[in-house]
């Protein structure tokens, strides 16, 4: 069931979880970072990047990052190992010792991505703030930098430019943060959450801001510790509630301590 969930603070989140055995899964826009204009400007500091680091060589906790993000950003943005890095809303899997896993099979669904792609990027060069993020097996429209007045006529443009494809392909659309997802259908945060704690059963952590973590947030419903960022309190399945990133990172070195 939705409800407004109130208020945490780091220090009484830490007193929800077990010491010991615990999954640390955290989403990485709005959530470790600071949302940006542009994804390229939502960069982790050092600071950040060594909690994480200390954290994931802990015994008893295993760290992974789950993401829209493709895997190459996440790579680039992150320390390596032992880090589960969660891509694409849980379509790439890379694992602590490097290894990469897709769990659908997209060849073919990149030719048609292309095709979206191109057809995306002509409706954008129409306007001005716009900007298409190409994916392995989708694309996201970000609009934060648009006019304001001209999001929702875009927004519509690019709906009924895609929707042609989302039944003959089964791809879904999704709208996140001041973006436009486009990705296969049943590839979701929820179910790569549940692919992760099928390998490892231990007491799951999850922390994000955006719709897309809502499904984790249902999946886990019950169970573990789910936690939404938000400075507002708003209708979410998360248990707990921390106000922005810079919480998210108190609790975190909490943590290490
Ligand atoms: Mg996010």
């Amino acid at each position: 069931m939705l409800s407004l969930t109130s208020n945490i603070s780091p220090n009484e989140l830490v007193t929800k979880i077990p010491a010991d055995k615990f999954w640390l899964m955290l989403d990485y826009d709005g959530t470790l970072v600071p949302i940006a204009d542009t994804p390229w400007k939502a960069i982790p500091d050092q600071t950040l990047r060594d909690l994480l680091t200390a954290l994931a060589h802990r015994p008893g906790i295993k760290i992974a990052i789950i993401s829209g993000r493709p895997l190459a950003d996440l790579a680039d943005l992150l320390p390596s190992n032992p880090i589960y890095l969660v891509a694409s809303h849980g379509l790439t899997i890379r694992y602590p010792d490097g290894s990469v896993e897709h769990t659908i099979d997209y060849s073919s669904l990149k030719p048609v991505i292309d095709e979206i792609a191109r057809e995306a990027r002509l409706l954008c060069s129409r306007h001005s703030g716009l900007l298409i993020e190409h994916k392995e097996a989708g694309l996201a429209l970000h609009y934060r930098l648009a006019e304001p007045t001209l999001v929702p006529a875009v927004v519509t443009a690019f709906r009924d430019m895609a929707r042609p494809y989302l039944e003959s392909y089964s791809l879904e659309l999704l709208p996140g943060k001041k973006v436009l997802e486009l990705r296969p259908r049943g590839v979701n945060k929820g179910s790569a959450v549940i692919r992760l704690l099928d390998l490892h059963n231990w007491f799951p952590v999850y922390i994000g801001d955006d719709f897309t973590d809502e499904e984790v947030f249902r999946h886990l419903k019950g169970w573990g510790c789910t936690v939404l960022v938000s400075r507002e309190s708003r209708t979410t399945a998360a248990r707990f509630r921390l106000r922005h990133p810079g919480d998210v990172r108190e609790f975190l070195a909490l943590l290490t301590g």
